[in-house]
């Protein structure tokens, strides 16, 4: 999608600090770091949000998730992590590209504001 910042991040026109990327998924460094570990995780696909995730999605998602585990092996969180997905206005999403922040290094807690 031509206006969206995500897209334009997996395409090379803004910059990232990759951690990942596969035929699917592309894993960069969050610019404000809300943990010693804060990656987003996001398809290729531009995808907007939860609810616009299909069907034919659902393979994509499982991958998603499989790369999260993968990366956060690789960044050596075996203690653990959180997978969090901010949805739309209520949620606090303020890129309108599906993204999972994968957030770790240090201990959470519960509930998240
Ligand atoms: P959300 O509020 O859930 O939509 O998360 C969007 C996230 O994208 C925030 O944590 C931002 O810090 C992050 N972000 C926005 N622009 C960039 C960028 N150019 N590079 C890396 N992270 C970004």
């Amino acid at each position: 999608m031509t206006d969206c910042i995500f897209c334009k991040i997996i395409g090379g026109e803004i910059p990232s600090k990759k951690v990942y990327e596969d035929e699917f998924v592309y894993a960069f460094n969050d610019l404000e770091p809300q943990a010693p570990v804060h990656v987003l995780v996001i398809p290729k696909k531009h995808i907007s949000n939860v609810d616009e995730i299909v069907e034919e999605d659902k393979e994509l998602i499982g991958h998603i998730y499989l790369s999260i585990s993968k990366i956060a092996k690789d960044l050596g969180l075996e203690k653990g992590y959180r997978v969090v997905v901010n949805n739309k206005e209520h949620g606090g999403q303020s890129v309108s590209h599906l993204h999972f922040h994968l957030l770790g290094g240090r201990q959470m807690t519960w509930p998240a504001g």
